[in-house]
């Protein structure tokens, strides 16, 4: 397998495309719009040098790394000699079924179509496709260079064939891939959100202030990061949504989202990318400070 095309140039796609091109493999680059494609090249080249200097790649590396991506704004021409695709385009379920169309009719017969996706179903996006034993979950973690793990996820019709395919090609990347079965939040979400959730009910139930929630969860369970910081960083509207799949898909009242962060979603308070959520966010300073609206 030589040429992967990557679909979609944000947060993870620029990331997804870096690790393929560093491993040696043809990346193609497709994103609607060109100043995201300009945007991710620039981000790779950035983190290229962040290896560069804490001495994990060569200059020579970086060279051959972005001279393995070539960027297109036109999905048919991107995926044209594709033996992978990996889908990376906005969480949105509409966006993702006509991308899979758009693919299924235009990649090569034998190519494997993957999603990124966090939380939509790989059966039913395979089910818009004409080849559903070809489509399979590919879900990196963010920041994609540095995170190790790889969730495969086989939807109901995914051949073993391309999941040996998925796995072994996961490992040539470095990572380490855990197969999982296609059900809301697959494993990493249907975990990680309930105890987000819980986080936020504990803070909204007045259990404990913002710090006591986050640093007993550090120093009580080795977390790097307490679960209402890295609620902020993977954004509360996402964490919400996600939440919503859980709820919805498996009908348990356990997984309903609680009313604070619904809250804050709705006032617009969505974490480090909004500049405030459980803390408050100043660009350039990485001072932890907690919002004014949880201090006592
Ligand atoms: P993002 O908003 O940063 O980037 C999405 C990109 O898709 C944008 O550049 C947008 O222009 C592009 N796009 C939209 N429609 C398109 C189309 N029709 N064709 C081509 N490009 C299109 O989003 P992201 O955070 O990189 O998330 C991408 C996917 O990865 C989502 O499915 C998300 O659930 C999943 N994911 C995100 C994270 C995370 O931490 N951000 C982690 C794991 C998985």
């Amino acid at each position: 397998m030589e040429n992967i095309s990557v679909i979609g140039a944000g947060t993870m796609g620029n990331g997804i495309a870096h690790v393929f091109a560093q491993n040696g493999f043809k990346v193609s680059l497709i994103d609607v719009q060109q100043a995201q494609l300009d945007k991710a090249l620039a981000t790779i080249a950035k983190n290229l040098d962040r290896q560069i200097a804490k001495g994990t790649i060569t200059d020579a590396t970086k060279a051959a790394t972005l001279s393995n991506i070539s960027t297109f704004t036109s999905i048919e021409k991107g995926i044209e000699n594709a033996a992978l695709v990996v889908e990376a385009a906005t969480e949105n379920i509409d966006i993702k079924l006509k991308i899979f169309q758009q693919i299924d009719a235009h990649a090569p017969a034998n190519a494997i179509l993957a999603s990124n996706t966090s939380s939509i179903s790989i059966t039913k996006i395979a089910s818009v496709t004409k080849r559903p034993e070809k489509v399979i979950g590919m879900h990196f973690m963010n920041p994609v260079p540095i995170m190790k793990l790889v969730e495969i996820i086989n939807g109901y019709s995914t051949h073993a064939d391309v999941t040996n395919t998925i796995i072994a090609l996961s490992t040539q990347l470095g990572k380490t891939p855990c197969v999982v079965n296609d059900y809301p939040g697959f494993i990493a979400n249907r975990i990680l959100m309930p105890m987000i959730n819980e986080a936020i009910y504990s803070l909204y139930e007045g259990v404990a202030n913002v710090e006591s929630i986050d640093t007993i969860m550090k120093l009580g369970m080795a977390h790097p990061m307490g679960p209402l910081q890295l609620a902020d960083f993977i954004g509360l509207d996402v964490c919400l949504s996600i939440l919503e799949v859980l709820h919805k898909g498996l009908g348990n009242p356990k997984y309903a989202p609680c009313p604070l962060l619904i809250n804050m979603v709705t006032a617009g308070k969505l974490g480090v990318k909004s500049g405030e959520g459980f803390y408050v966010y100043t660009p350039g300073s990485k001072e932890l400070i907690v919002s004014n609206r949880f201090r006592h």
